[in-house]
């Protein structure tokens, strides 16, 4: 970026890039530099081989332990953050695993006795080099092959010399981060209470990235190739997420009209946050319960703001993250207790440990199985998990009755896929209640709360009738309904992605499980991210759902979306959708229904 040296008014410049996500910022611009990776050419001594290739194990487990922690975030990210990176983290895993780039390193150093640094940065740009010379017509994938080689390295490089990562919270509240590439790795680590808007000179439309900025919602253009040649540091820059125009040092003209969009953008926002006192009700009168997902306790305030009337699903696995040891049952319970109060009367869901398979929670890895399982996804996971180690299930119990004293409480057991589940999980409530009793000096709730299960596996959906005589109330997980269901991963590649819970066969295991629920009498939530999009709002009322769990700042859209509606309209919308042949026809008729 250049620096300030002419006293004369700037000139205001105009610039166009990639529009990725929407709305209008306006505010000084500030880069967030990256110091440059000083790579050392070291030959090694023979004697010296066996340490620097102890010296690149360390920097590969601390690199993956980096990684992990990242996946471990991604529950508390948009559904868009969290599709797109899973996938990408898990490659980076891949890599620095038992792949050809680290086989290859290692063989530099043992062979060529050339220092890690200095492997790792030629073994990485030869592979690049190679991505980027196939032929055939997939450039942009194979840039971002060649690129994913790149971070990995990029990664190793700065854990093997130890030279920090680029920190975005040292940038000035209000700014427009300028990068002149931006990771998508990175963008995960951008808090977008922090910024008004994001420009970077290379990135395009399609990157991972992109998608990533979209999903937090911050205007954005990338790749503006010219923006460090003309931009200087803290001029004022409006960013138009929608044109891809980035105008420097803006004249009193382009700055009024865009203080306009931005006043209009922000009489929107102020006209869906009006909604937050209103019911949500459809225009005759169904009444139907808007409540928020928390993953972290941070999200509190915006559920507040948001309108939500209780916690649907707190996915309590935020407690053992980021941390070596497991938390004690007074830990746990101040922590639940805190959720409790902040909620000042309204209900709390409170999960049970949901981990195993790709919910790795590193505080609890020696609770695994000992061998790898074959198919993670079909085998220890959630309660079943749970059940094979009472202590834990039992303290976790134990801190949320004693959290329930503080107000109104739900527990939530994850993954049942048999009645056996919930009838031992119970029992092991019942245990723990008259064990609580008997302790003096502790504060207690009238009774246990409600037990309730997860109904995200088809085994669930299709015996909710005998479910329903053990559980207090069901909570529909779409995101896991949909994977066991149609037996697909969200990342499959492109061609083959199956993943979609607009999916009739999905849709028809909501609406059984609604209509044996209302048969039992035994309330339904369903808090998958199905929930949180305005667009299927109709449709899942029309399939008989009437409480919508979702991540807070939805809940105004989906609200706007039910007070539009009517009961017949959802009900002949949910029957079109059941009939459709598949998700891309459903989603046909919900953009035909959309207001
Ligand atoms: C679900 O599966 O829909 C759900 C809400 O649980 P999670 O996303 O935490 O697996
Ligand atoms: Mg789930």
């Amino acid at each position: 970026m250049k620096r300030t040296e002419a006293k004369a008014p700037a000139q205001e410049r105009r610039l166009t890039g990639h529009p990725v996500s929407p709305g209008i910022a306006i505010g000084p611009l500030h880069e967030a530099a990256e110091t440059a990776l000083t790579i050392p050419e070291r030959r090694l001594e023979p004697d010296g081989i066996a340490a620097e290739l102890a010296r690149l194990e360390e920097a590969v487990a601390r690199s993956r332990h980096q990684l992990q922690k990242l996946k471990g975030r991604l529950s508390a990210m948009p559904e868009g953050s969290q599709a797109e990176l899973a996938p990408l983290l898990d490659m980076y895993l891949h890599m620095l695993g038992s792949s050809r780039l680290l086989r290859l390193v290692k063989a530099r150093i043992e062979q060529d006795r050339q220092c890690a640094e200095a492997a790792v940065q030629a073994v990485a740009e030869a592979q690049a080099e190679a991505i980027l010379a196939q032929a055939g017509p997939d450039r942009a994938g194979r840039q971002r092959r060649a690129d994913e080689v790149r971070e990995v390295a990029r990664r190793l490089l700065r854990n093997l010399t130890r030279q920090p990562f680029r920190s975005f919270e040292v940038l000035p509240q209000g700014s427009i981060l300028a990068a002149r590439d931006l990771r998508p790795a990175e963008a995960a680590l951008i808090n977008p209470a922090r910024f008004a808007g994001i420009v970077t000179a290379e990135g395009g439309l399609d990157g991972h990235t992109a998608v990533m900025l979209r999903a937090l919602g911050l205007p954005a253009v990338l790749g503006a190739a010219r923006l460090f040649d003309k931009a200087e540091p803290g001029c004022t820059v409006i960013v138009d997420g929608e044109s891809g125009e980035i105008i420097l040092n803006p004249a009193k003209a382009s700055l009024e009209a865009a203080r306009r969009k931005l006043a209009a953008q922000t009489r929107a926002r102020r006209a869906l946050a009006r909604l937050q006192h209103l019911p949500a009700q459809t225009r005759c009168g169904v009444q139907v319960d808007l409540l928020a997902n928390l993953e972290l306790p941070f999200e509190l305030p915006m559920i507040a703001e948001s309108g939500a009337r209780g916690i649907g699903l707190l996915r309590s696995e935020f407690m053992f993250m980021n941390r070596e040891d497991v938390p004690d049952e007074d830990t746990q319970a101040r922590s639940y207790q805190d959720i409790v109060e902040a909620m000042d009367g309204e209900t709390v869901t409170i999960r049970l440990l949901d981990w195993g398979s790709d919910k790795d929670v590193e505080s609890l890895s020696a609770y695994l199985p000992e061998h790898a399982e074959p198919n993670p996804a079909l085998g220890l996971r959630g309660i079943r998990l749970l059940l094979h180690h009472p202590k834990l299930l039992e303290t976790q119990l134990a801190a949320i009755l004693r959290a329930a004293a503080a107000g109104p409480v739900r527990i939530l057991v994850p993954m049942v896929s048999v009645a056996a589940e919930i009838t031992a999980t119970r029992a092991a409530l019942r245990r723990v209640w008259r064990r609580l009793q008997r302790r003096r000096n502790l504060d207690l709730p009238e009774k246990p709360p409600p037990l309730g299960i997860m109904v995200e596996t088809p085994a669930a959906a299709l015996a909710a009738p005998r479910l329903a005589r053990e559980a207090d109330f069901f909570a529909l997980g779409t995101n896991d309904l949909t994977m066991y269901t149609l037996a697909a991963d969200r990342s499959l590649p492109g061609e083959v992605r199956l993943y979609d819970p607009l999916e009739p066969a999905v849709l028809r295991l909501i609406h059984l499980t609604c209509s044996f629920a209302a048969g039992a009498g035994v309330p339904v939530c369903l808090c998958g991210e199905l929930a949180g999009r305005p667009e299927a709002a109709a449709l899942l009322l029309g399939l008989g759902v009437r409480q919508l769990s979702m991540h807070g700042p939805a809940v105004p859209r989906v609200k706007r979306a039910i007070r539009a509606s009517t009961l017949v309209f959802c009900e002949e919308l949910a029957g079109e959708a059941l009939a459709a042949p598949d998700a891309a026809a459903v989603r046909a008729l919900l953009a035909q229904a959309a207001f």
